[in-house]
């Protein structure tokens, strides 16, 4: 049982306060995505689940355990992000393997996980390149492998797609939702992309100025949004 949830979830920097009081359950196994305009707090959420920002006050779940005040490398969850940063003097199978490696596992064990990220990828022929021999597309794969061998119960993507061109984010898209049919990870997902909302979701969540404004499934969003600020991003033109 893997599945994220937050209770009364506020966050401020200094005076500022970004994010009200979320409440917000996401089901084991759930591909659940975020939309919502600029600054509204997605990053800033997704930085909570994962623990790299502190919560200011509320409650964070993964499962039954309280994460709350846990250290990002116990919380069992792994982020791909926007731009990838890998390691440009590593091969891509050592990028992906190295975050396993640097946790004291076995060599073996490493290069059976690494194996087996890169199949569900299609990254075999590339494990010997480094990053700066690969296209854009397949460097996010590696980033994407290397969230997939630390074998977490929680993937958080933060607009992973977003650097890509419209042909290549649709080759991602469709890789994506792959990977969650095959792993069954709990996903949360950030995009402004309509399409990947609606096709990848299996819960969309409307956020706007720090607070949730709609939650639901893409086609009850699309048919029955609450207001115009929802129908404005994932709402039917009617
Ligand atoms: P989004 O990802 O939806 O574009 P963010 O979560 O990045 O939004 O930001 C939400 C709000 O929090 C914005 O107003 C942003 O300026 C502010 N913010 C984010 N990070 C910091 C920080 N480290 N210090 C101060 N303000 C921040
Ligand atoms: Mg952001």
């Amino acid at each position: 049982m893997s599945g994220v949830n937050l209770q009364g979830v506020v966050k401020r920097f200094g005076e500022v306060q970004v994010i009200h009081g979320v409440d917000l359950t996401i089901e084991d196994g759930e591909f659940c995505v975020f939309v919502g305009p600029s600054g509204c707090g997605k990053s800033t959420l997704l930085r909570m689940v994962a623990g790299l920002e502190e919560t200011t006050s509320g409650r964070i779940h993964i499962g039954t355990r309280d994460v709350t005040r846990e250290d990002p490398a116990e919380r069992g969850v792994a982020m791909v992000f926007q731009t990838y940063a890998l390691y440009p003097h590593m091969t891509v199978a050592e990028n992906m393997g190295f975050g396993l490696k640097m946790t004291g596992h076995p060599k073996a064990e490493v290069a059976a996980k690494v194996r087996e990220a890169s199949r569900i990828l299609k990254l075999d022929d590339y494990l010997a390149r480094k990053p700066k021999a690969l296209s854009g597309g397949q460097r996010q794969r590696v980033a994407i492998g290397r969230a997939i061998v630390r074998g977490p119960e929680v993937f958080l993507f933060d607009e992973p797609l977003s650097n890509l061109d419209a042909e290549l984010r649709v080759e991602m898209r469709v890789e994506i939702a792959r990977l969650h049919r095959e792993i069954g990870a709990t996903m949360i997902y950030v995009t402004h992309d309509q399409v990947e909302a609606m096709t990848l979701a299996s819960k969309i969540v409307v956020l706007r100025a720090g607070r949730v404004e709609q939650v639901g499934k893409p086609l009850e969003l699309y048919h029955n949004p609450d207001n115009r600020f929802v129908a404005g991003f994932i709402g039917s033109p009617a």
